[in-house]
């Protein structure tokens, strides 16, 4: 670790208010087995709906069913929530264990807002404003709640190439797997010197960066010992999401507690089929897996939800636009292949069908070249402010018009914004349209525009854009 960075502190275990409290503790745990028997087993809530009693009974976890009663029906907690915050009931309206579950599950919702406000913003100052800069383009396109549902940290490593599983439904397409990048004496001090110099460029958000990308990260049998050194660098283990939880159990039960003990707080484990369902939840207790966010990824699971992007993306409608699980906003470095990547969510469509939107890949050599290369990407792609030298392009299908005095933008099945601005409409198409065409600087973009308006608007609007990400630059 490079003398004067800071250990990372991790942050606040989500379940703080109930670890010093083993009963506590065990409440939760129970409650959040109940939840995802319920989103991963449709015989349970088809056996559930027949006999909630005996159902509840049979899974000999000790939670009251008028609880999960209560949980399964949000409308009815809600009434009695408003009831309480107003004072016309007490607190044991509800039961204890519901109370105590809602409380875990909000907390994690606040560690996932301090994650993306806070410890995934980069020291580095023109990543830190494009990274913002793409996350509004996402709001707009995907709209926010699902935009900020998405933890997107500015750095990814995979550790081999290509990915073992093979998912159907894979939202990145990843190719069969082709390579790993050992934990050999030479790889271990390439891997320690890139950890150390990315740290010094990008800050503390490094440390919150993850080991995997387009790779399922147990395909490595030394991903626990990059781990190790991660947790030298950085003071915590990255986040781990695996599909491959069952392949060994006695590993995933190790990195289970390397988590629990030096880790996040939570972390993901993809179920593909019943049959991997049940061996989880039989080799696991419900403590084991408090942190664990089960993904119910196979079609018979209630809750299961296939995002359109990828090898999941609807071929035989070429203009539909999906969603998708890319998560990376910065750069995704391949040890095994040694290339590195700038990369930002996007919708799945025609041009991006894996959720993506690539702007650069290049091969890297040593540690330090690939730290050349990524301060290269940054000057190339990353403006801190809008360079009316440089052509601007729009970044994705937008469409502007007036709305009540203002701009209103609005992206191909996403969500509208209004701008402070006003003009004309036929002015709006004229610069929508030469934005689509790529060539023109900002300064003959403002030329371009009809007589008589006002350039300061203008200049004002075109700004607008770059800022909400709408608009992009590239340096020659
Ligand atoms: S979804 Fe994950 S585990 Fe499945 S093929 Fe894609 S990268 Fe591999």
């Amino acid at each position: 670790m490079l003398e004067g960075i800071a250990k990372l502190t991790p942050p606040l275990n989500v379940l703080d208010h109930v670890s010093h409290d083993a009963d506590r503790l065990r409440i939760v745990a129970e409650f959040k087995r109940l939840d995802d028997l319920w989103r991963l087993d449709a015989d349970f809530r088809a056996a559930y709906r027949l006999d909630p009693e005996k159902t509840l009974s049979d899974t000999g976890l000790n939670i009251e069913p008028e609880a999960f009663h209560l949980y399964i029906n949000p409308a009815e907690t809600e009434k009695l929530l408003c009831d309480i915050r107003e004072g016309r009931r007490g607190e044991d309206a509800l039961p204890k264990s519901l109370l105590l579950y809602h409380r875990a599950l909000w907390e994690r919702k606040q560690r996932h807002k301090q994650m993306r406000e806070v410890h995934l913003v980069p020291d580095e100052p023109r990543l830190r404003t494009w990274r913002a800069r793409q996350d509004r383009r996402l709001r707009l396109q995907l709209g926010r709640g699902t935009a900020d549902s998405m933890i997107k940290p500015p750095l990814a490593f995979e550790l081999s190439e290509g990915c073992s599983v093979g998912c159907p439904f894979c939202g990145i397409a990843a190719k069969g797997l082709r390579g790993i990048f050992r934990y050999t004496e030479e790889n271990a001090a390439v891997w320690r010197e890139t950890l150390s110099r990315l740290h010094a460029l990008l800050g503390g958000a490094a440390g919150y960066g993850i080991c995997y990308y387009a790779t399922e990260p147990l395909d490595n049998p030394d991903y626990e010992k990059f781990l190790d050194d991660w947790y030298a660098e950085f003071g915590l283990v990255p986040l781990t999401t695996t599909a491959a939880s069952v392949r060994d159990l006695e590993r995933t039960r190790a990195l289970l507690r390397l988590n629990d003990e030096k880790g996040h707080y939570f972390y993901r484990l993809s179920i593909l089929s019943p049959a991997m369902r049940d061996t989880l939840l039989a080799a696991f207790t419900p403590e084991e897996l408090l942190r664990a966010i089960l993904l119910p990824q196979f079609r018979e699971a209630p809750g299961n939800v296939f995002t359109k992007a990828g090898r999941n993306r609807d071929e035989n409608r070429k203009d539909a636009v999906g969603s998708t699980i890319s998560c990376v906003n910065g750069f995704v470095v391949n040890m095994q292949e040694k290339t590195v990547r700038l990369e930002t969510p996007f919708v799945s469509d025609c041009e991006h069908p894996t959720g993506e939107w690539f702007l650069e890949k290049c091969a890297f050599t040593t540690a330090s070249d690939l730290e050349k290369q990524i301060r290269r990407m940054i000057v190339r792609y990353m403006p801190e402010t809008l360079d009316l030298k440089r052509p601007c392009g729009a970044s994705c299908d937008f469409r502007l018009e007036g709305k009540d005095g203002k701009v209103g933008v609005s992206a191909r099945g996403g969500s509208m914004i209004l701008l402070q601005n006003s003009m004309e409409q036929a002015a709006l198409d004229t610069l929508q349209d030469a934005l689509r065409e790529r060539r023109y600087t900002g300064r003959e973009l403002l030329n371009l525009l009809p007589e008589g308006t006002d350039t300061m608007m203008n200049f004002l609007l075109l700004n607008l854009l770059w800022y909400q990400g709408l608009v992009d630059q590239t340096a020659e």
